[in-house]
């Protein structure tokens, strides 16, 4: 028999929050009116995670889990369990719990409304510093202004999706996934479910500055292709400035008795911001064009190390 519903949970190095989130998932799921299959993908963890995996799998045949074969990554960790997963409504929340499962069955309620994107919006970032705060508002605020597609500010990956929007996330090829934007991409009936996020129950944050720059970067550079049309801007701005420059150097030569524009500064900065122009503008380019070679070679997402739990072991 098929479950109704699916969760799926990435999971890296979760050994300290992975028995209170299943417990807290297990009062969940017995609040709901059907069967519910658990996808925990273990995401290259280090620590004990896999091992516990194991034995929950072994004590609850609800559990299903993935391994990949090293760690890959948040966003390619929920696409493995959106391969697998066979319910008609499908869960991604955090294994931290600061996606907190009691939100669930309401979000299963919209989902019964006819929505088809339950996506969780968060009004609060408790407790955390005010560095990633701030980080996060500027970028989302940046992202929505720039990207071709609605992407609704603060929220992560914390949603419920039907079948349907899962079929479709399942057949885009892309590799570089950032979820929450392929989701909004879709379209479909979307809604949101707005919520408080708690501090992390245990462990390290696993996003590192850098995973999360990583996660901007890729978001912006997925869906806009504004930032290649900045050094057309920069160009056309230098040239209308050199203008400008030709023609005020004329006239000081012509009529002031001596140009203050003669010496070496002048030459110096102009040399130094043409310069930094022309290298911002390769680098962009060159984030466009290492996605077009990461897409050409059309190596698989992931590579996975064991799975259990799942009837029939052929991703959709
Ligand atoms: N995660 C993962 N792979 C990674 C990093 C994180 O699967 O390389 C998982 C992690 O176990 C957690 C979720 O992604 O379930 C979010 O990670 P975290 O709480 O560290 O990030 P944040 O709350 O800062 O978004
Ligand atoms: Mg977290």
């Amino acid at each position: 028999m098929t479950p109704k519903y699916s969760f799926i949970i990435p999971i890296y190095n979760e050994e300290k929050t992975l028995p209170e989130l299943y417990r807290r998932l297990c009062a969940v799921m017995a609040r709901l009116d059907a069967e519910v299959e658990l996808i925990l993908v273990n995401d290259g963890s280090s620590d004990r995670s896999l091992q516990l995996l194991r034995d929950l799998h072994k004590q609850d045949p609800r559990v299903c889990y993935l391994s990949l074969a090293r760690n890959f990554g948040h966003q390619i960790a929920v696409t493995a369990g959106l391969n697998f997963a066979r319910g008609e409504a499908v869960v991604v929340l955090d294994a931290d719990l600061q996606d907190p499962p009691e939100l669930i069955p309401d979000m299963i309620e919209k989902w019964r409304q006819g929505y088809q994107v339950i996506y969780a919006q968060r009004i609060q970032r408790r407790q955390e510093g005010w560095f990633k705060r701030f980080t996060a508002y500027v970028f989302y605020r940046i992202l929505n202004h720039l990207a071709d597609i609605d992407i609704p500010t603060d929220t992560g990956d914390f949603c419920l999706m039907d079948r349907q929007v899962v079929s479709v996330l399942n057949a885009m090829s892309e590799r570089n996934r950032y979820i929450r934007g392929l989701r909004s991409w879709v379209g479909f009936q979307q809604t949101s479910i707005r919520f408080e996020r708690d501090p992390r129950y245990a462990g390290e944050v696993k996003y590192t500055f850098r995973k999360s720059f990583g996660l901007a970067v890729n978001g912006l550079v997925s869906f806009s292709r504004v930032p290649l049309r900045i050094s057309t801007y920069v160009g056309l701005l230098s040239a209308v400035m050199a203008i400008v420059m030709a023609g005020l150097v004329l006239y000081w030569r012509l009529a002031a008795a001596h140009s203050p524009l003669t010496g070496f500064a002048t030459i110096a900065i102009a040399i130094f911001f043409l310069g930094a122009v022309q290298l911002v503008s390769i680098g962009i380019l060159g984030e466009y064009i290492g996605r077009i070679y990461e897409e050409v070679k059309g190596r698989p997402l992931y590579t996975l190390a064991e799975v259990a739990g799942f009837h029939k072991h052929t991703p959709e």
